[in-house]
């Protein structure tokens, strides 16, 4: 059998994609890079905005069309399976296969049955699954904790991917840690919708600052974690992240509004003052931190007055980068059930005001680096523009001409340049910067 997957969202499925990839080939199946080549189709579904659930509803239309002349078999995992919205999807596309993320390790059962397969549990051993390394890659992820404790009004998490927090094995974080690093792996990204409540399940476990000084310890040049609540983001993770060289100093720390009446509304359990507080607190232990956020614009019943609170909060932090939302209700959420959403027009304008600001703070971070030399991750072969890709370990993107470096690897570079999104640099020397993996192992 040959398949292809095709993957939304955020990194967590990314991270599921090549867990199931992974698994898919150990049953002999072969993966292939295309819809045409391909005899079964996997869709790796998001459904945390509207804009994402649109997309995978026209795939799956294409699809079915696909199915009606050639008989393949259409499969759907992700956070959409999860839900009644995806399931009715997944009735009228006539979709063979649904996997819950709680279920993706049924993906062998699932190719095994003859009829429909689906399966919407949550289960033990999804924490269980180990990928090997992806092949020739220098960044990775591992998810450290699956599920959500918390209830933010707006969000489909705690029901898509469990409302409990699961917290996987040290032994089995710390095992994959070091196969990704033996593989050549220089950056992992430690996931979870919560990392900063690892451990907290289960008392035989480190804390997320014991394990960030682990996984820290294993060598791996720069290590990263996704994504934090800034009611679990303590001063000993603030601490750990201080004292464990590889731990890049890049925190992502949500805030979705500046507003305490919103935040109530969203029951984010924490007020603007507590979000200040810690961000004081990361800048005591880290005066250079990168410090990113979300936002959600529009969150309904939001008043002109809340919204300035949030801009004022911007101001007052002054974020490196910001990913805005405007806020889109979601079947099912509290927030859709109970709260009237506000006219687009009004949203967009805000967004549009939050993106200006946004602008003007990133330029002047991003001027910051101008002049310094910082170390650089380029991903790939240069673009037609003729620049070289990466990220330096602030997570800004940085653009290097393509003929300084040639291959994927680490790279000293001195920065030259800043817009509101982009770094622009010189390479000044290589780091690491390994054969390609043909000529390698010729
Ligand atoms: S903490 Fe994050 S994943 Fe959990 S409910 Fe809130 S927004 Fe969703």
């Amino acid at each position: 059998m040959k398949a292809h997957i095709i993957t939304y969202g955020c990194q967590m499925n990314e991270y599921d994609t090549h867990v199931v990839a992974s698994e898919l080939v150990s049953l002999g199946v072969q993966l292939v890079d295309t819809v045409e080549d391909a005899d079964f189709v996997l869709v790796n579904t998001c459904a945390v905005r509207g804009k994402p659930v649109e997309k995978v509803k026209s795939l799956l239309g294409k699809l079915r069309k696909e199915k009606a002349r050639r008989g393949i078999l259409i499969g759907m995992m992700g956070c959409l399976a999860q839900l009644e919205e995806g399931q009715a999807m997944a009735r009228k596309f006539e979709v063979d296969i649904l996997i819950g993320p709680g279920a993706i390790s049924e993906i062998g059962k699932a190719l095994d049955a003859h009829d429909k397969f689906w399966d919407l549990s949550f289960r033990d051993d999804v924490n269980q699954l180990v990928a090997p390394p992806p092949k020739g890659a220098l960044s990775a992820h591992v998810a450290i904790i699956r599920g959500c404790n918390h209830r933010c009004t707006y969000c489909v998490v705690p029901t898509t991917r469990g409302g409990v927090e699961v917290s996987r094995h040290p032994d089995l974080i710390l095992d994959e840690v070091e196969k990704l690093k033996a593989a050549g792996v220089v950056e992992v990204t430690l996931l979870g919708q919560n990392v900063n409540s690892y451990g907290r399940d289960n008392p035989s476990y480190p804390t997320f600052a014991e394990l960030l000084r682990l996984v820290g310890g294993v060598g791996i040049p720069r290590v990263r974690f996704l994504t934090s609540h800034p009611v679990n983001f303590t001063e000993d993770i603030v601490r750990a992240i201080a004292e464990t060289p590889t731990i890049t100093h890049y925190i992502h720390l949500p805030v979705q509004s500046g507003s305490d009446r919103v935040l109530r509304r969203m029951a984010r359990e924490y007020r603007r003052e507590d979000y200040l507080e810690r961000i004081r607190m990361i800048r005591d232990y880290l005066p250079e931190a990168v410090l990113s956020t979300d936002i959600i614009v529009g969150f309904p019943g939001e008043t002109e007055e809340d919204f300035a609170e949030t801009l004022s909060l911007y101001d007052e932090v002054g974020f490196d980068h910001a990913f805005m939302f405007i806020y889109s209700a979601r079947p099912g959420t509290p927030a859709a059930k109970h709260f009237e959403d506000m006219p687009r027009e009004v949203k967009v304008a805000r967004l549009q005001q939050l993106i200006e600001k946004q602008k003007a703070w990133s330029l002047e971070k991003n001027r910051r680096w101008v002049g310094r030399e910082v170390e650089v991750l380029i991903r790939g072969e240069a673009k037609e523009s003729g620049f070289a890709e990466g990220h330096d370990r602030g997570n800004h993107p940085v653009l290097v001409p393509g003929e300084q470096a040639k291959r994927p690897g680490l790279y000293r570079v001195r920065i030259t340049e800043a817009s509101p999104h982009l770094l622009f640099g010189e390479v000044t020397g290589k780091l690491y910067v390994p054969e390609p993996i043909e000529a390698a192992s010729a």
